[in-house]
């Protein structure tokens, strides 16, 4: 078989030491890799380079197909940028795949039958980190949700569940109230699951959906969600299954991928070999799982197990009541290496290859026909006692021909008209003006109008037009609206 050539970064702290046993793992495995390494962390950012990453660097990563990535250590303060996020920017890793498996009784955990995976998209939502402060009382993040991001990781979530041989994707949402963005994640999670009628396929409110995850994780099997949630759960799952020191991760792209432990550099034992690599050793485990190499996959993680259940432990996870014999990072790797080919008897074996790389392919649909339909004015207005009325009759005095003042909402409630007096108001006024008498509207009119509203002496900060796709409302509707 061919070799293929995957990218190597030794890492900071305990990375080398835990990198070096991981490696002689898949070299005792006859794993057919070749490593190609690169310098990245501390070195890097100290040496001047903010995005801790050389050139260099980055023409391996994007020529390899995988990325094993040990720890590494981040500068405090001097402003240097998180290395994941750059790489994860950069490569279009869209996919941040986190099994967490319970292994009770080496590893504590209250839910032994735990064994899920949480698949989070990774490029979008509140992640964009596009804020702005609009008026002195208002900030606000923009969440950005696209449909080819939606089906990029829905798609891989059953893709995933197909390739290793699991039986159901959970989606999460809050789409009861973001009905647009989350909506739009649930309706392609909809659109998505049935072409995969062999996976069973449910939706949770992530509300509930994260209480499920802390106190009945084994109901759970694939979990598919939004990137703030899927950061939020995977946390909560790695806690709860008791494995965050052992747990390995993916990033997965449409041509990279990176792969390493969850756990940071460690620096508190670095240099005294005696970390456990379990952690690495499970994030390169999936990166043989995705470049196909299943059988190896297999062969590694049941060695691995069984090395376990044997009672082999780094100091780490340690129990006089369970373990054998306490190991160093070197004797943790030698156990397993002298265990490959065995199977576990307690802990579930892994399951037996599936088939091929996942590969995602995005629908290209014909763009929607769009309409607008009218305008959000947001307006920064701290006069008459922010009085409602006072800005919605000096609106409605200028707002021409075309279009008319419907409503004003405060932090999204009515309070124009018709509003509440209980209602509390920030000097942040959402003012929507729709379209008079079915009038056809372009953006000269929303010009017009903003010109109008600026000669009034009103401070517009922002607008958002109001547009129908196929004859679908795109915006919300205000409360009370
Ligand atoms: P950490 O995960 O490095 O360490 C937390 C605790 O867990 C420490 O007591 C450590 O000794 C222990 N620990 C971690 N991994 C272990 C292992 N394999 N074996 C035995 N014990 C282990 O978290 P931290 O201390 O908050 O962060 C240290 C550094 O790591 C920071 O610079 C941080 O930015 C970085 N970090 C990097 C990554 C990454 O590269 N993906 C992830 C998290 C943190």
């Amino acid at each position: 078989m061919e070799k293929q050539r995957v990218t190597v970064a030794y890492g900071d702290g305990i990375g080398p030491e835990i990198m070096k046993a991981t490696l002689s793992i898949l070299e005792a495995a006859e794993v057919p890799l070749e490593y190609d390494v690169i310098e990245i962390g501390e070195k890097i950012y100290l040496s001047g380079v903010k995005s801790g990453i050389s050139s260099e660097a980055w023409d391996t990563l994007r020529h390899n197909a995988a990325f094993l990535k040990a720890p590494i250590t981040t500068p405090q303060g001097g402003g240097y940028k998180s290395l994941n996020v750059t790489i994860r920017k950069s490569l279009g890793l869209f996919a941040n795949v986190r099994p967490v498996v319970a292994l009770t009784p080496y590893v504590k955990s209250n839910h032994p039958k735990m064994d899920l995976v949480i698949v989070r998209e990774n490029e979008e939502d509140l992640y964009a980190g596009i804020e702005h402060q609009q008026t002195p009382e208002v900030v606000q993040t923009l969440k950005l949700v696209s449909r080819p991001g939606c089906e990029k990781i829905v798609r891989y979530a059953f893709e995933y569940a197909r390739v290793n041989g699991r039986k159901k994707v959970t989606c999460m949402t809050k789409d009861n109230i973001m009905k647009h963005s989350d909506g739009l994640f649930r309706q392609v999670f909809n659109e998505v699951k049935e072409e995969y009628p062999d996976i069973e396929a449910n939706h949770w409110i992530i509300d509930i959906g994260s209480a499920v995850v802390a106190n009945r994780p084994e109901t759970l099997d694939v979990v598919v969600t939004l990137n703030l949630y899927g950061d939020i759960i995977s946390d909560i799952a790695a806690e709860v299954g008791g494995s965050v020191g052992l747990g390995g991760s993916a990033n997965a792209g449409a041509t990279v991928s990176m792969f390493e432990a969850i756990h940071g550099s460690a620096p508190d034992i670095a240099g005294k070999g005696i970390a456990n690599p379990s952690g690495l050793l499970n994030g390169a485990i999936m990166m043989l799982d995705h470049l196909g190499l299943q059988d190896k996959a297999r062969m590694i993680k049941n060695a691995f197990f069984k090395t376990l259940e044997d009672g082999y432990h780094t100091g780490d996870i340690y129990r006089e009541e369970i373990s054998k014999e306490r190991v160093n990072t070197q004797g943790f790797a030698a156990k397993v290496i002298e265990n490959l080919g065995q199977e576990p008897s307690q802990l579930p074996a892994a399951l037996a290859a599936k088939g091929g790389k996942i590969n995602i392919k995005i629908t290209k649909n014909n763009r929607a026909s769009k309409k607008l339909v009218g305008v959000d004015v947001f307006i920064d207005w701290d006069k008459a006692n922010r009085d409602p009325e006072v800005i919605g009759d000096g609106l409605r005095a200028i707002q021409g021909e075309k279009m008319y003042l419907k409503m004003i909402t405060n932090r999204g409630v009515k309070v124009y008209p018709d509003g509440l007096p209980e209602t509390f108001k920030t000097d942040h006024w959402r003012c929507r003006f729709t379209a008079q008498n079915g009038n056809d509207l372009g953006n000269a009119d929303v010009i017009e109008l903003l010109s109008n509203i600026e000669g009034a002496d009103f401070d517009f900060i922002k607008t958002e037009q109001l547009y129908e796709f196929d004859g679908k409302r795109g915006y919300s509707l205000a409360q009370g609206e």
